[in-house]
């Protein structure tokens, strides 16, 4: 039986619950996954930060740093395998170590499944799918010489359960999920702990692809927000910082008992 933990070094009672850790996070510059930097640097983490633009993460750098945490950044496209190879390379020689991973960036597109192109399905598959495969590649590898070690996923419900018009996405997605179960029961006894969250609907610019949605329902997209809300137990829309909340805890040794898991959180829009 190994004795190894997942976490990264003991915290001290007053420290933040991510004290002493260090975390790459994918798709940082806004939406969930900058929610996620600022969580994780109010829990006491430092943040390797990346997005397709080094521009796009010049705010939330700034916020991370004001909030007395190190931080550092690079672009990124995790579609593109030496892309994610320099990102992993320059955020281990920032740090010397990353103890957190955090697979968040993202792309949508939706329409009828018969009207998606090759290239459409392509990009989908390869930002959310393969992007995250990568990541985790050099992730599990990293981890597996440290003998801890935590990745989290942000896949989503399309990653869990039928949904219309968006059947690249949903296939994109349900890899994420596979992927995460795959690499969590093959990581179990070196120490690494891989878990996924689920979102419905957040309130992000991601939401502003479902236009097309609208128009095809022959909607305002107002009204089609409105009526995406009323479809969900709670009435509303998750906010971002709601998905952060979750990865916190996957992140840190509270959830050290936690391994291949797929948390849904979607205001009772998806239940089980
Ligand atoms: P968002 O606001 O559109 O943000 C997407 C993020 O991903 C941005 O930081 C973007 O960076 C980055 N990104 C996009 N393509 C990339 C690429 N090829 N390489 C590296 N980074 C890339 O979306 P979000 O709603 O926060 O979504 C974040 C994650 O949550 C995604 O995986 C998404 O599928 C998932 N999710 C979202 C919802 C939702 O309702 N919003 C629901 C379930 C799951 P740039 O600044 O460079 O564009």
């Amino acid at each position: 039986m190994t004795t190894e933990t997942a976490s990264p070094p003991a915290l001290s009672p007053n420290a933040g619950r991510l004290a002493g850790a260090t975390a790459l996070i994918t798709g940082a510059s806004r939406g969930i996954g900058r929610a996620i930097a600022e969580a994780f640097a109010r829990e006491g983490a430092d943040l390797f930060l990346s997005a397709t633009a080094r521009a796009n993460l010049a705010d939330i750098e700034a916020h991370v740093a004001a909030a007395g945490r190190r931080v550092a950044g690079a672009a990124a496209d995790v579609a593109d395998e030496a892309s994610v190879e320099a990102l992993f390379a320059a955020t281990v020689e920032a740090f010397g170590g990353i103890d957190i991973v955090v697979n968040n960036a993202g792309i949508y597109t939706g329409k009828p499944f018969t009207e998606y192109t090759a290239d459409e399905f392509d990009r989908v598959m390869r930002v959310n799918a393969y992007g995250t495969f990568h990541v985790m590649q050099l992730a599990l590898r990293h981890m597996q010489g440290r003998g801890r070690g935590k990745i989290v996923n942000i896949a989503s419900t399309a990653g869990k359960w039928e949904s219309p018009n968006q059947a690249a996405y949903n296939a994109s997605k349900h890899a994420v999920v596979a992927l995460t179960r795959c690499a969590a029961l093959e990581n179990a006894a070196a120490g690494i702990r891989v878990n996924a969250i689920c979102p419905g609907f957040v309130e992000t610019d991601m939401i502003g692809e479902f236009e097309g949605h609208a128009a095809r329902a022959g909607m305002e997209f107002d009204a089609f927000k409105a009526a995406m809300a009323a479809r969900i137990p709670t009435g509303r829309l998750l906010q971002p910082e709601e998905i952060a909340h979750i990865a916190v805890y996957l992140a840190s040794p509270e959830s050290d008992g936690m391994t291949g898991q797929t948390i849904s959180i979607s205001g009772g829009m998806r239940m089980g």
